[in-house]
């Protein structure tokens, strides 16, 4: 037993806890949670707790289901919204193994983990981090019933006794009581709509802190008797919700991307990882984007982006390179503005920096920037400038997706196939929907 399992064991008495809920995440980005009782962990800890995984959404076909989650005990964590006076719950999260104690191929922690490997042999280590957005409403969602958000305030709006800004001040409390830092957060530009940014951290601690930020904002909205939502496109009418992500690559304790007195400060390196990123655009949108709704929210306007471009400083360009601050180099970084909420976010970072890592390896050259805004350019002007378009749908996606070698290589055969296939009926399903829109356009005249 390591020490980090000792500390876990110990902590376990100190903090009289109960409960220990090993968490882990199916393909489509749901977390799961087993609860064990604090005398089975230190066998958790050595072999892994088994279940059926051909109940789970994308792990195994059922002749293979037998697996074990194997929790991570860095990640231990006391659950706040569970621990009161009496005795507390605490999480883990937990890598999935097969029998034989080789990893999953169907664990999204492990794809990440993996591609993370890929940039730790050419010298890298991934930091991410996340702008999340999300909205607030006041009831639970209801068939067929037009959502209702909490308040009617705008982009940084300053609403006093506003219930965004009490819920934030919560959720975040909330956070930081679990080790998760917040750098930001505000009121978005839809009625209702919120953003909190997490700090800067490695890919995996950020995917893990994602699927907990998640799960405490629902906790928190729960117990204020509202309803807390990261669909991408919720309204017609109103922005969505993105996840702008910033990433840097890092060698040893130097940021690779910078480059003193270069154009934007962005080294080499960083130019052919945004290279990667657009020449691979198309190919990893299903991931970073997985639902229908997500591309109502691509389709221009409301600062989400629907071109294959880059810019500084251009809010309408896909991957933008922010503003430099003298003497920060190491604060040098790209921002992705694809990347919504309601993705799998072990899967969707992975996708993300194979592509820039293949920019690198095969020295892709950049594309000259974006200086207008895309969205008022006319697509001829578009083409010329050779500006390809984001996919338009989900169906465009998975089309595009189906025959790229990256991104088979990179989910690894199993997440690809599955995941293509729960895709395409996704589609098939929606594809059949009658909308309100459609009768409100057609019954009064046909
Ligand atoms: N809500 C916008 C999006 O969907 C982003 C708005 C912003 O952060 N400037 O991407
Ligand atoms: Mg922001
Ligand atoms: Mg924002
Ligand atoms: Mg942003």
């Amino acid at each position: 037993m390591g020490k980090q399992e000792d500390f876990v064991l110990r902590a376990l008495e100190e903090r009289d806890v109960r409960f220990v809920r090993l968490w882990f995440t199916d393909v489509l980005g749901f977390l799961k949670s087993v609860a064990v009782a604090p005398a089975e962990l230190e066998g958790a800890f050595s072999e892994g707790i088994g279940f059926d995984g051909s109940a789970i959404e994308g792990f195994a076909r059922v002749y293979e289901a037998d697996m074990l989650a194997k929790p991570d005990p860095s990640t231990f964590q006391i659950l706040p919204w569970r621990s009161g006076d009496g005795p507390s719950t605490a999480r883990m999260f937990c890598d999935i193994v097969m029998p034989d104690g080789s990893p999953s191929y169907a664990d999204p922690r492990y794809v990440l983990k993996r591609t993370l490997g890929r940039a730790a042999e050419m010298g890298f280590t991934f930091y991410t981090h996340p702008e999340i957005e999300f909205y607030l409403f006041k009831d639970t969602p209801q068939p067929g019933a037009e959502p209702v958000p909490v308040d009617r305030s705008g982009y940084f709006d300053h609403t006093a006794q506003s219930m965004g800004a009490d819920f934030r001040r919560e959720a975040i409390t909330m956070l930081e009581s679990m080790g998760i830092s917040v750098e930001f957060s505000h009121h978005e530009g839809g009625p209702g709509q919120q953003e909190i940014d997490l700090r800067y951290a490695d890919a995996l601690s950020t995917a893990d802190n994602i699927m907990t930020f998640r799960t405490v904002i629902r906790e928190v909205a729960l117990s204020q008797d509202i309803w807390a939502t990261f669909m991408p496109k919720p309204f017609t009418g109103h922005p969505g919700s993105g996840m702008h992500t910033h990433v840097s690559l890092f060698e040893g304790d130097r940021n690779a991307f910078f480059e003193a007195g270069a154009e934007y400060q962005l080294s080499k390196t960083g130019r052919q990882f945004i290279a990667g990123v657009l020449t691979h655009a198309a190919e990893i949108t299903c991931i970073t984007n997985q639902w229908v709704n997500s591309y109502k929210r691509l389709i221009g306007g409301g600062e989400a982006p629907s071109y294959i471009c880059w810019g500084h400083n251009n809010r309408s360009a896909m991957v933008r390179v922010p503003m430099y601050k003298p003497n920060k180099g190491q604060s040098t970084r790209i921002e992705l503005r694809t990347i919504d909420a309601a993705c799998n976010p072990y899967l969707a970072f992975a996708v993300t920096l194979a592509a820039g890592l293949k920019g690198i390896e095969e020295g892709y050259d950049l594309p000259r920037e974006a200086e207008d805004d895309v969205w008022s350019l006319t697509e001829r002007e578009r083409k010329s400038l050779g500006i390809q378009p984001l996919p338009k749908s989900l169906y465009d996606a998975i089309g595009i997706a189906e025959s790229s070698e990256l991104l088979a290589e990179t989910l690894g055969e199993h997440v690809f196939d599955f995941f293509l296939r729960n895709k395409r009926s996704e589609w098939d399903d929606y594809r059949g929907q009658v909308s309100v829109h459609e009768r409100d356009l057609m019954l009064p005249v046909i």
